[in-house]
């Protein structure tokens, strides 16, 4: 048999028809094709080369179109970043004192904000932004669905009751008409998130929070330097809240920050992550006074020391991810069934510590969300589904059921049902279902790099039918 001569055609025909020859002979379809000669060649030639044809789906034993790898995080370069935090650990100074400081100043400078407040994370910056602005048992606050669990929690940590408005699914952000429609006599504040780094409408926002005279808060803790007509987001409420998690574009492995131009609400933030002391009294001294309650919450000098050898970069490398990130949408719009994040028209920049776009999985041939996640993993392009329906989740009823909600609140209001029934976001639902993530990280690389995810995902959609059942 190896000898017997097959036309193109012979050979598609044949091996549709043998479904354990699925493998090879995608493996060896395009290869021939591209050979030019193909009747020279016997079938069991052709076979030996489908590891290297570009054109077959990784998932399917082709060669991934991207092996190499991508920018590792967190960045860390020993030459440049390891002084400071060296100088940190050999002066025995540890916890909170001046490069904590340091890094306030730089990160309220940087923001254009007043003042600059650093703890130990950002959910600990919005428990604490929430109950200085005044927020606590028996307040509504607005929230997104389409956010990261600490957002909500750290709502209901302050005793307040969270209030889902939907998403706008072409931005991914919070919607303003939602917004409005979600105020009652108890609300209190909005908290919108600037998801995934990019800038909710806050120009919308701030017009709906003046005019039911509601506090807002910022949840920037994915949006570092992200701006609205050149103004950072985290400055346009009463109060911004940043993270610097490990993961974060900004990373000193834990850590966060309240910004703020409010004198008296940062003195306040400052009592509360430091055990209540006034704003000013000398970290460490003991029996100096309280003014009001606190806790703690204090950064330590070995994280600012790693933060600001991550500031350094941080200008260059948010300009790296927004250049790459238009230079992907604009490639990957053209293909069918992908539909990139949209910005809002006043945004000069965004953060991208995700790039998102939503699958269609009609123009894909039916071919699942989860299927094109492993194939676009196998072309070496992690990504992942991102968030789900928070707004259903059973954190919820579990807040519902702790001794103080059930001191803070009618019997009528911790009912789960009622509350599940009134905080249904359908587009939150739908997005959830069709939304795609690329990491921050993706973006630091080269425009060969960007080519090479634009490939890759069309690749998978001219194979999609043979990937829909894989
Ligand atoms: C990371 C994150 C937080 C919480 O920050 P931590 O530093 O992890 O506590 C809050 N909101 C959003 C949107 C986040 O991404």
């Amino acid at each position: 048999m190896a000898s017997k001569k097959y036309s193109r055609r012979e050979f598609i025909k044949k091996n549709s028809l043998t479904g354990l020859g699925l493998l090879a002979s995608s493996a060896a379809l395009p290869t021939i094709a591209m050979s030019g000669n193909s009747s020279d060649r016997s079938i069991s030639q052709d076979s030996t080369f489908s590891g290297n044809n570009p054109d077959v789906p990784a998932l399917l034993g082709g060669t991934p179109v991207h092996a190499k790898g991508w920018t590792e995080w967190p960045r860390w370069i020993p030459e440049t970043d390891e002084k400071r935090i060296l100088e940190v650990l050999r002066s025995g100074i540890w916890s909170r004192a001046k490069v904590t400081t340091e890094f306030e100043q730089k990160w309220a400078q940087l923001i254009g904000s007043k003042r600059c407040l650093t703890v130990v994370n950002g959910t600990s910056a919005l428990i604490a932004a929430l109950t200085q602005a005044g927020i606590g048992g028996g307040d509504e606050v607005i929230v997104p669905p389409y956010t990261f669990i600490a957002t909500v929690a750290s709502v209901l940590m302050t005793g307040a009751m969270p209030v889902f408005a939907d998403v706008d699914r072409a931005t991914f952000q919070i919607d303003p008409k939602s917004i409005e429609k979600k105020i009652t006599s108890r609300t209190r504040a909005i908290l919108p998130v600037h998801i995934l780094g990019l800038p909710a409408d806050m120009i919308s926002i701030m017009a709906i929070a003046k005019k039911h005279k509601l506090v807002v808060i910022e949840d920037a803790c994915q949006a570092w330097l992200a701006a609205i007509n050149h103004k950072h987001v985290g400055t346009f409420g009463l109060a911004g809240c940043f993270s610097f998690q490990n993961s974060k574009n900004i990373p000193m492995g834990e850590g966060g920050a309240i910004v703020s131009d409010d004198e008296e609400f940062m003195d306040r933030c400052y009592s509360f992550h430091n055990y209540g002391n006034a704003y000013g009294s000398t970290v460490g001294a003991v029996g100096g006074g309280t003014v009001m309650l606190g806790t703690k919450m204090r950064l330590s000098e070995y994280q600012a020391a790693i933060g600001l050898a991550q500031l350094v970069r941080f200008e260059d490398e948010t300009n790296i991810r927004n250049e790459n990130a238009a230079l992907l949408k604009a490639k990957i719009e053209k293909i069918p069934g992908i539909i990139p994040y949209k910005l809002y028209d006043n945004v000069t920049r965004a953060a991208f510590h995700l790039f998102p776009f939503r699958y269609d999985k009609e123009q894909f041939k039916g071919m699942p969300r989860s299927t094109f996640l492993k194939a676009l993993s196998a072309e070496g392009v992690p990504c992942s589904s991102g968030y789900g329906t928070l707004n259903k989740e059973p954190f919820l009823g579990h807040a519902f059921q702790t001794k103080n909600f059930r001191l803070m609140y009618p019997k009528e209001m911790l009912d789960i049902n009622r509350y599940n029934e009134a905080n249904q976001c359908p587009e939150n639902d739908r997005l959830s279902g069709e939304a795609v993530w690329l990491s921050q990280n993706l973006l630091l690389g080269s425009k060969q790099d960007m080519d090479d995810i634009a490939v890759a995902i069309e690749k998978i959609h001219a194979n999609a039918d043979k990937l829909k059942n894989s």
